[in-house]
């Protein structure tokens, strides 16, 4: 397999000179606004984290990047995807996908695939930032935030209280806002709504649609076969979704069949549904399989659903350039 987890090798294992020579990394950045060519270019999506709760060598959890107008929106931050960010930034050329440029998260649940480098996010470099990081998500935020913090006092405490310069005094405390349906964001011409999917006991579990002057893009967090989200679906531009393999559920066990059954979306129901919303295109993401190959889970898409499809890899950015 060749994937962009190895970005300083190509794909015979050999050291890739053309990104190595673009990466100059350890690098402290502090911006002076968003540039020209940041206000000029469309809409983007970062895939930061494309993996599930199983530990994957090329898969950060879940996690996804939009960028729009010099600022990047991140939806779930899983287990690796700051450090992804951190690649995307010098891969794409991407200043706002900078740890402390990166202004806002949304969560779609408190699900840890989806929330363990919340803390990464927030406390990377965090006497260098400048603003607050602004985070989203349903109840249980607030719990969530004030036990990071804590986690996390020894750390406040000593670089605070030093010779150390910081930046803000209290910058290291992010602003955690529980939310329910509705739009929950706007800044300039995005908009960021949230609705409520089935991920079986898992109330509220939020997917989002994101609307900008160039693009409509809707991200399912985890969800059983849901109307809610073909109804958000319905017209956008990209549908970014979980999926589980059909063929792959049949071999664990009854008793995750049921549960997955429940909080999942099984690939031939996600085609179903894709050929109803019609997106633009469907992006399939945070699969499980079961130790299938991942091409088959993309080949039960494919059998009911005959528009664009990609089975993404971390670090892949859409619209494709
Ligand atoms: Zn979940
Ligand atoms: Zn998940």
């Amino acid at each position: 397999m060749c994937t962009s987890f190895l970005l300083l090798t190509g794909c015979d294992g050999e050291p890739d000179d053309r990104f190595e020579k673009q990466v100059h990394s350890a690098v402290v950045e502090l911006r002076d606004g968003v540039t020209e060519k940041e206000l000029s270019t469309g809409t983007r999506v970062v895939m930061l984290g494309t993996g599930t709760p199983v530990p994957d060598a090329y898969r950060a959890g879940a996690g996804i990047a939009i960028v729009h107008k010099g600022e990047a929106y991140l939806f779930d931050v899983g287990p690796g995807t700051v450090q992804n960010a951190i690649t995307a930034r010098y891969k794409y050329d991407i200043p706002s996908l900078y740890p402390t440029e990166i202004c806002c998260v949304f969560l779609t649940h408190l699900h840890s695939d989806h929330t363990l480098d919340y803390s990464e996010l927030n406390f990377t470099l965090w006497w260098r930032r400048r603003e607050r990081l602004l985070a989203f998500g349903p109840s249980g935020l607030t719990e969530m935030t004030d036990g990071m913090l804590a986690m996390m006092q020894p750390d406040i405490r000593l670089r605070s209280s030093g010779d150390q310069p910081v930046e803000q005094a209290a910058v290291y405390a992010p602003v955690a806002t529980e939310i329910g349906e509705g739009i929950v964001f706007e800044k300039d011409d995005l908009t960021v709504e949230a609705f409520a999917v089935s991920h079986g006991e898992i109330r509220p579990a939020f997917g989002y649609r994101v609307t900008t002057d160039d693009l409509t893009i809707v991200i399912s967090g985890d969800t059983a076969y849901s109307e809610r989200l073909l109804e958000m679906a319905t017209g956008a531009d990209i549908l970014i979704h979980e999926y589980i393999s059909n063929e792959g559920l049949l071999r664990t066990s009854t008793a995750f069949q049921a549960y997955h059954r429940k909080s999942h979306t099984i690939t031939t129901d996600l085609g179903r549904l894709a050929s109803e919303a019609k997106p633009g295109l469907l992006v399939l993401y945070h699969g499980l399989h079961y130790g299938l190959p991942e091409q088959d889970a993309l080949a039960e898409v494919k059998a009911v659903y005959d528009g664009n499809v990609v089975l993404a890899s971390d670090l892949d950015s859409f619209p494709v350039q």
